[in-house]
């Protein structure tokens, strides 16, 4: 009866956050969108409603502020809003990754100190990871934090970080024994507020994700206290990070099922009012071709990401399951958006519509939280670990 009772609950709560969203999107991230990409404006006003709606608290305990939402919730929303406009998910999406290894992997002064905060959206972030010459080989990064006095300097740089500017935190990985072998126990993880001393200016520029601001900065003789290295003990950065990596592909997998979804959407009502021949172009069957295989990777993209998100709820190892789920979920947002822009010909390519801003914006997904290429490695490692001769 309780289990049936806290169900219920889950669904109602389910069902409240998402028209919430959903009513967000349609006011005030639908009519701005177009204009705010096209100039790549930090959408500054769509961020302030964020933080009313708390999504920068989405997957936070209550404990802690947050909303304490489940994974396979907060992956709808992540749908919902990629199909508006993407760059709005990413500035909540990089700001959880840092909040979730702060709750997992810090001690409890630290998630007392800086998980209400971020919650509330009062201070927000991202994760400094990729380096100028290390991305996938994330153990190959050269950023160093040397002890002194009472903390730690960094040096290094770092680029391709979402969020880096306007973000007030950063977690910054960082080696703190360059000759650890692993490698990967010489590495660790920083909370590194912007001061004087740290500030981010350079916004790189692309070819889509705009308005969300992506950085890149060098750190020289950066003095981070010892009680903002994340967990108290050094050599365990990597992994903090990288524990929290399956949430990160499974919201991927979630943008990748929303711009998969927009494109047929979109498709599907040009198809029933744009005319050849004297018939509407959804009456030529290699049109209803493309429709068909289009609305097959959506459904099956968000079937994948949900398998992994309920995984992910019920504490499963879901390693392979995300991996999958990303993979899938990216190749139909790649798939549907240049199917998309085939059938809506030169309007496609226009500047007036969303399909290319759709276009731009897919080929993200197979690069970041791990490259596609990366994602096959790991199934297939998956496939063998789990299915031992
Ligand atoms: C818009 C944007 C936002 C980003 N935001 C962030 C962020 O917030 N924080 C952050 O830390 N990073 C961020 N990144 C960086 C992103 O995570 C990296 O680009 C990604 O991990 C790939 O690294 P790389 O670009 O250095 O490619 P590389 O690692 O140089 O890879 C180059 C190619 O080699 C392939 N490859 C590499 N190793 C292997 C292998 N062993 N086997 C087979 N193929 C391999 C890759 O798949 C790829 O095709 C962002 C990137 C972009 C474009």
């Amino acid at each position: 009866m309780m289990a049936a009772a806290e169900e219920f609950a889950d669904v109602e709560q389910e069902r409240m956050v998402l028209e919430s969203v959903d009513r967000f999107l349609e006011r005030d991230v639908a009519p701005y969108a177009h204009d705010l990409e096209g100039d790549d404006v930090y959408p500054q006003g769509i961020v302030e409603k964020m933080v009313e709606l708390g999504l920068f608290g989405a997957t936070i305990s209550t404990e802690y502020g947050g909303l304490g939402l489940s994974v396979s919730t907060y992956a709808k929303i992540v749908e919902r809003v990629s199909a508006v406009w993407m760059s709005v998910s990413g500035i909540f999406n990089s700001h959880l990754i840092m909040a979730a290894a702060v709750e997992r992997a810090g001690t409890k002064e630290q998630k007392h100190k800086w998980l209400p905060r971020f919650a509330s959206g009062e201070l927000r972030g991202g994760i400094a990871l990729t380096e100028p010459d290390a991305g996938t080989d994330l153990q190959g990064i050269r950023t160093r934090a040397d002890k002194s006095g009472n903390g730690y300097k960094l040096n290094g740089a770092k680029a391709w970080t979402s969020n880096g500017v306007e973000g007030g935190v950063l977690a910054i990985l960082a080696k703190t024994d360059p000759e650890a072998e692993p490698r990967h126990k010489g590495m660790s993880l920083f909370l590194v507020e912007k001061s004087e001393d740290f500030k981010v200016e350079k916004r790189m520029k692309k070819l889509g994700y705009k308005g969300i601001d992506t950085g890149e900065f060098t750190l020289d003789e950066v003095f981070v206290p010892g009680e903002n290295l994340v967990g108290g003990v050094e050599g365990r950065g990597l992994q903090q990070i990288l524990s929290g990596l399956d949430l990160g592909r499974i919201n991927v997998a979630a943008r990748g099922v929303g711009i998969a979804r927009a494109c047929l959407t979109k498709s599907i009502e040009y198809s029933q009012v744009r005319e050849t021949f004297g018939k509407p172009i959804c009456e030529h069957q290699a049109i209803q071709i493309k429709l068909a295989d289009m609305a097959t990777q959506v459904e099956a993209a968000r079937l994948f990401t949900e398998q992994a998100a309920r995984a992910y709820d019920k504490g499963e190892r879901c390693d392979m399951e995300a991996g999958m789920a990303k993979l899938a979920a990216s190749e139909a947002a790649l798939h549907n958006s240049l199917e998309a822009m085939r059938l809506h010909g030169a309007y496609g390519y226009s500047k007036e519509f969303d399909i290319e801003r759709y276009y731009r914006d897919a080929p993200l997904l197979a690069i970041g939280e791990g490259t596609n290429e990366l994602q096959r490695i790991i199934i297939a490692r998956q496939l063998i670990a789990r299915n031992p001769v």
